[in-house]
């Protein structure tokens, strides 16, 4: 069965087909780092992660690339407002690069314990200037920019299928209203390629460039980073739906305005908002929920990514404590039944390797199979989730056989049920082995014989044998060193 994503690049489910063999050039807009990442930002990443572990699960090889945003994102993504990275800066009293370092951290902290996978490539803005130069003159050059007040714009009339993506109708902007008019701009749709004189003289990094010192518009980091790492045409770019109207209809302008290549991108994915009963999260405003203030709240970092996992990534999503209370039971629960199926079994899966026959061609594989094609029909998480949940119900399923299976759906979901399942029953056996005060004094005993032996006093050590066996301790010597079991 073939791979299906919804295209916001048409509005359309369409198979998926990369440009290369086995291979998937993959681009997912990264965090501006002037704040913790919100929950909200977290949906993003998850959706990216789902779209990464789905895509290797049928065999491609992706090179999945991140910006992080470290310069010239402005509170408007449409040029207006205060350099978010600036204002955040003067706001805590550190330099821009000091906030840049101590957020980005926070954010792959977060991304970690989310179990997200770490991109390939991880690209920071300011240290890819010089590409940008690049590609703004390339754009320069084929005659799509004007200068205006020190700065250099991109004027969007010169790029016939402007707001292609987003199915702009152009006529229904006009200057005023709710848009920030900004005189320069012969049209309000065009945007900053490059700033020298703006409003921000005090902007803290600032670069030589043809069209004098000063610094990136917002827009062009993510074309010349994308187009260094994943080349001129590549297959996959992916967001939030708030990126598409400006973010990335200007990307998609840019790039191809430098490259004459079209399509620049052959699928856009774009994820829903999460919101919360007050309605719509903001990093800037400091309305926001982290994923450090669920984690204080009790709750696991891995609860939350079953609660995402809950929804499809192009609905909206509402987000509650009462819906992550059942998220965190859910994924309880989940663990629960795979620890008793490893008692009953007497083993817990813990890697990869072909799948026995009994599954394949046994009752396990169908409930395999409808959880692949839930994933290969537009990553359909809800769907696939409740697979897992019908295979781990059905008792007339070999157990072995539910174990791996289930490891194989977790592979792609995700929610470390397998090493959660290997804890607790190792919390188990420690029960099982006595009181914690015992087993201290048990391992102490033990030492010393493993040092009476080391010098040669088997007297001693033959006598804590014997003692801990009238305890009922038996010891084993293995290539460890002594492991010990009641009797
Ligand atoms: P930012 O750091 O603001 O550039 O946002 C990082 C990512 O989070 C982008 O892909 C946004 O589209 C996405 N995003 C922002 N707010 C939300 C939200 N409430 N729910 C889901 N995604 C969001
Ligand atoms: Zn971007």
């Amino acid at each position: 069965m073939a791979l299906t994503l919804y295209n916001t690049l048409g509005r359309k489910l369409q198979i998926f087909e990369s440009i290369r063999q086995n291979e998937v050039g993959f681009y997912g807009c990264g965090p501006t780092v002037y704040n913790y990442a919100h929950i909200g930002n977290l949906r993003a990443y998850l959706t990216h992660d789902i779209l990464v572990r789905t895509l290797q699960r049928r065999g491609y090889t992706v090179t999945h690339v991140m910006n992080i945003t470290d310069v010239g994102h402005l509170s408007g993504d449409n040029d207006s407002g205060d350099d978010k990275m600036v204002k955040s800066a003067e706001e805590r009293g550190k330099t821009v690069l000091e906030i840049a370092d101590f957020y980005t951290k926070a954010f792959f902290n977060d991304t970690g314990r989310m179990n997200i996978i770490c991109p390939t490539v991880v690209c920071k803005a300011t240290e890819h200037i010089q590409e940008m130069i690049a590609l703004i003159t390339r754009i320069e050059a084929n005659g799509f920019t004007y200068s205006a007040g020190g700065n250099l714009y991109f004027d969007i009339t010169k790029f016939s299928s402007y707001g292609e993506l987003a199915l702009l109708n152009l006529e229904d902007r006009k200057p005023g209203a709710r848009i920030e008019v900004d005189e320069n701009k012969k049209n309000p749709y065009d945007f900053v390629l490059w700033f020298t004189k703006s409003k921000f003289e005090n902007q803290a990094l600032v670069w030589e460039s043809p069209w004098g010192r000063g610094y990136p518009g917002w827009h062009i980091e993510c074309s010349a980073m994308s187009i260094k790492y994943l080349g001129e045409q590549f297959d996959i770019h992916a967001g939030g739906i708030d990126h598409i109207t400006i973010h990335h209809t200007n990307e998609i302008a840019q790039s191809e305005a430098a490259t004459k290549k079209h399509p620049w991108v052959n699928y856009w994915v774009h994820n829903e908002f999460l919101i919360l009963d007050k309605g719509k999260m903001s990093k800037s405003t400091g309305s926001f929920l982290t994923l450090q203030t669920l984690i204080d709240d009790g709750y696991d970092a891995l609860d939350y990514r079953y609660f995402l996992l809950g929804g499809h990534y192009r609905s909206q999503l509402q987000f509650s404590y009462e819906a992550l209370d059942g998220a965190r039971n859910a994924r309880k629960s989940l663990g629960d039944r795979i620890r008793v199926l490893a008692e009953k079994t007497g083993n817990l899966p813990s890697n990869e390797g072909a799948l026995p026959d009994s599954v394949t061609q046994g009752k396990a594989g169908t409930y395999l199979e409808a959880f692949n094609k839930a994933m290969d029909e537009d990553l359909n998480t809800p769907r696939a989730l409740a697979e897992l949940w019908g295979l781990l119900r059905d008792g007339s399923v070999q157990s072995t056989d539910a174990l791996q299976t289930a490891f194989e759906m977790d592979r792609i979901l995700g929610l470390e049920l397998f090493a959660r399942a290997a804890a607790e029953a190792e919390k188990r056996l420690d029960t099982d082995r006595g009181s914690p005060e015992e087993i201290a004094e048990i391992e102490a005993l033990i030492a010393e014989r493993t040092e009476a032996k080391k010098a040669k006093d088997f007297t001693t050590a033959d006598r804590i044998r014997n003692t801990l066996k009238e305890r009922g301790i038996l010891l084993e010597d293995g290539p460890k060193g002594a492991v010990w079991r009641r009797i």
